[in-house]
């Protein structure tokens, strides 16, 4: 039997066919409908706003897949995560989380003897893999950073403070207070090993300065997961990352707080593909008393809030954790140092002091636009 040969017009026919089999493919298989769904929520004491873009799938009658609830689905599990690392991991409230257990063995009650034997707690890898990310900058920050002073955050603790200020009375703690509780505190005085943390008895962690930037990281990890979500900026209150392209390729847009203007912006953050961003700042949580501004982010020396001249510090890099680390200890040591240890890490940053003079590292010039 003779082989029949393909001429030239069979092969023409075929490629033809081939590609516009492909063309088709490229424009209706590859052009689901990406949706864009926008959400506020709140989660971890703070405000969640997230913008997911969501390739939609089609099943086998040709409609969207509604099979795990389209675009609302991946921003409810978002949700979920969030409620999941607080509730199993970072929150000291929470009697059951991780550090909440960790704590409680620590704390042996008010009159803590400096003579007390240490306690060994044991701790799960992802808990061991957060302190040693953290024990890092804290000693790459001379204790700029120190989540050991728990004692000292819920001696001052910012939110009782507003509110009784809003009645009139400001109870600020009294320097033997301070002093007292400072004596619990000190990063170097723990020792992480493979599995186990050893605390001085009576020493309280809060892992505030990293909560937020360590929910970012999840987030991503989740995103990462989906390979529907084509694009997402996730803000989990000052800590935000951002993920992927928007449908028509424009940079994401980051606006970062003014510190002395409420509901202003300072500028604008442009950035493409996926950065974690976190802004500590003295104007989220803080009480005016005879003039002095108490908020949140304390020098680990003093035990009183910290007064650096900064007001603002905004932290740009490739890691949630980092960006949140970095932007707590940067406040407290000011611009000339913060932007040195900013730099170590290659991270971008964004300092603010208290007359509006602003800081940054090159590559944030690049990337911030003043203005609204
Ligand atoms: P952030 O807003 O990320 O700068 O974190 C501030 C929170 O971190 C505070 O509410 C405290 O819970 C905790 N914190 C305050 N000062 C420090 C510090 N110097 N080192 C570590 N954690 C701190
Ligand atoms: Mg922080």
């Amino acid at each position: 039997m003779k082989r029949k040969i393909r001429g030239r017009r069979d092969i023409g026919i075929w490629t033809a066919t081939v590609l516009l089999a492909l063309a088709f493919c490229l424009s209706g298989c590859g052009a689901a409908p990406v949706r864009q769904q926008t959400s506020v929520d709140t989660a971890m004491g703070t405000i969640v706003t997230q913008t997911l873009y969501v390739r939609q799938e089609r099943g086998h009658t040709g409609k969207e897949s509604e099979a795990e609830g389209g675009t609302e689905g991946e921003s409810a599990f978002v949700m979920e995560l969030l409620a999941q690392l607080e509730q199993q991991e970072l929150s000291w409230r929470i009697e059951d989380s991780e550090l909440a257990r960790i704590n409680a063995r620590a704390d042996t009650g008010a009159d803590v003897s400096m003579e007390e034997e240490p306690d060994v707690i044991p701790v799960s890898s992802s808990m061991q893999d957060i302190l040693g990310q953290i024990w890092q900058i804290s000693t790459d920050s001379g204790g700029a950073l120190d989540v050991t002073l728990g004692r000292l955050s819920r001696l001052w603790n910012l939110d009782e403070l507003a509110v009784s200020a809003g009645k009139g009375q400001t109870h600020i703690p009294a320097a033997e207070q301070i002093q007292s509780a400072l004596e619990d505190t000190g990063f170097e005085r723990v020792r992480l090993s493979e599995g186990t943390i050893t605390l001085p008895a009576g020493m309280q962690l809060d892992l505030g300065a990293v909560g937020k930037g360590i929910a970012c990281d999840r987030i991503s990890a989740y995103l990462h997961s989906r390979p529907q979500v084509t694009g997402a900026v996730v803000a989990v209150g000052g800590s935000v990352v951002t993920y992927g392209e928007k449908p028509d390729g424009s940079p994401w847009k980051v606006a970062i707080m003014h510190p002395r203007e409420e509901g202003n912006y300072l500028g604008i953050l442009s950035l493409t593909g996926e950065h974690y961003i976190s802004t500590s700042g003295d104007y989220e949580r803080y009480v005016m008393a005879e003039g002095v501004r108490y908020h949140h982010i304390f020098d680990p020396v003093t035990g009183y809030p910290a007064r650096s001249g900064l007001c603002s510090v905004t932290i740009v890099c490739d890691s949630g954790l980092q960006a949140d680390a970095l932007s707590t200890a940067c406040f407290v040591l000011g611009a000339e140092r913060g932007l040195d240890l900013a730099k170590s890490y290659g991270a971008e940053a964004l300092f603010v002091d208290e007359v509006g003079t602003l800081y940054m590292t090159e590559g944030m010039r690049e990337i911030f636009s003043a203005g609204q």
